[in-house]
């Protein structure tokens, strides 16, 4: 049996959904990586969560949309890890960054997809590409999709495309990387109460109604129904889980 303590990295890892995913992912015994792009005191504190559970856990700086600087990122980490645990490696990789856009069909503008494209398409892929010499065999990546891929919701064109993209990328990964055992996987949250696109699921009442009244479950989603669900991904228990879209919606739009 492989009793090595297993490592995720989390992108996005100082907020939110990551956030949460972090503090599960370390419940299930895992160490964790969490990375931030601006919010280093609230990594630190994600941080400081992890270590109180007994786990360790690092925070690093990076901006998913800027690929010019993934491998100096991964230097970085693989020297940590090296230092801390004796193995450049990691074995689970949580492609979660990501920001909001609601934009009708009509009004986006060529700056606005590329934004959307850097961050949900192009900095998952690379991001992905480049780590995977630092992954063991028989790990995973577990990508972030959306139910805006499943349904169309006014607004999200680009952004909803874009998630849709990661999905159909997702089960080229599950092929590709078969042979050395690892698993891609999407996990696709319905809308969920964050600081996303504003905060605005959690603090327009107008649509959080609308989301609770297209919910079979009769609420919008939380940070803590999504996290315990990419966990599971991260353990052996889920490993004949390959190139599957697990939507995690309350049954949203059903
Ligand atoms: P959030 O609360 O706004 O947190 C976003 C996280 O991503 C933060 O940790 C943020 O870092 C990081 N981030 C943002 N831009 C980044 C960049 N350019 N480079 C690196 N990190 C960056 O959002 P969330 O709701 O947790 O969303 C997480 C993921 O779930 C996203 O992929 C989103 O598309 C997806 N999702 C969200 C919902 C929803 O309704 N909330 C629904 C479906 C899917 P800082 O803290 O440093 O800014």
């Amino acid at each position: 049996m492989d009793t090595k303590t297993k490592i995720a990295l989390v992108t996005g890892g100082s907020r939110g959904i990551g956030k949460n995913t972090a503090l599960k992912i370390a419940q299930k015994g895992l160490d964790v990586i969490i990375t931030y792009k601006n919010s280093k005191e609230e990594a630190d504190q994600v941080v400081n969560e992890i270590t109180a559970l007994g786990r360790k856990a690092a925070a690093f700086q990076l901006d998913t949309t800027s690929v010019k600087n993934f491998d100096e990122f991964i230097q970085n980490v693989s020297k940590h890890l090296q230092e801390n645990t004796g193995s450049a490696h990691i074995d689970y990789l949580v492609n979660n960054a990501g920001t909001a856009l609601y934009s009708p069909f009509m009004q986006t503008t060529e700056e606005q997809m590329d934004e959307m494209f850097n961050i949900h398409y192009k900095g998952v892929f690379f991001l992905s590409q480049k780590m995977l010499p630092f992954m063991n065999d028989g790990g995973g990546i577990i990508n972030i999709s959306s139910g805006l891929a499943r349904f169309a919701i006014p607004g999200s064109s680009v952004y909803g495309s874009m998630k849709s993209g990661v999905e159909t990328l997702t089960r080229y990964m599950a092929k590709e990387l078969g042979a050395r055992r690892i698993k891609a996987n999407v996990v696709a949250p319905g809308a969920i109460e964050t600081d996303f696109g504003g905060g605005r699921t959690r603090d327009d009442k107008e649509v959080n109604s609308f989301i609770s009244n297209v919910t079979a479950l009769g609420r919008a989603g939380l940070p803590d129904d999504i996290g315990g669900v990419v966990a599971f991904l991260c353990t052996d228990d889920a490993g004949w889980i390959n190139g599957q879209r697990i939507e995690v919606s309350g049954g949203m739009n059903l």
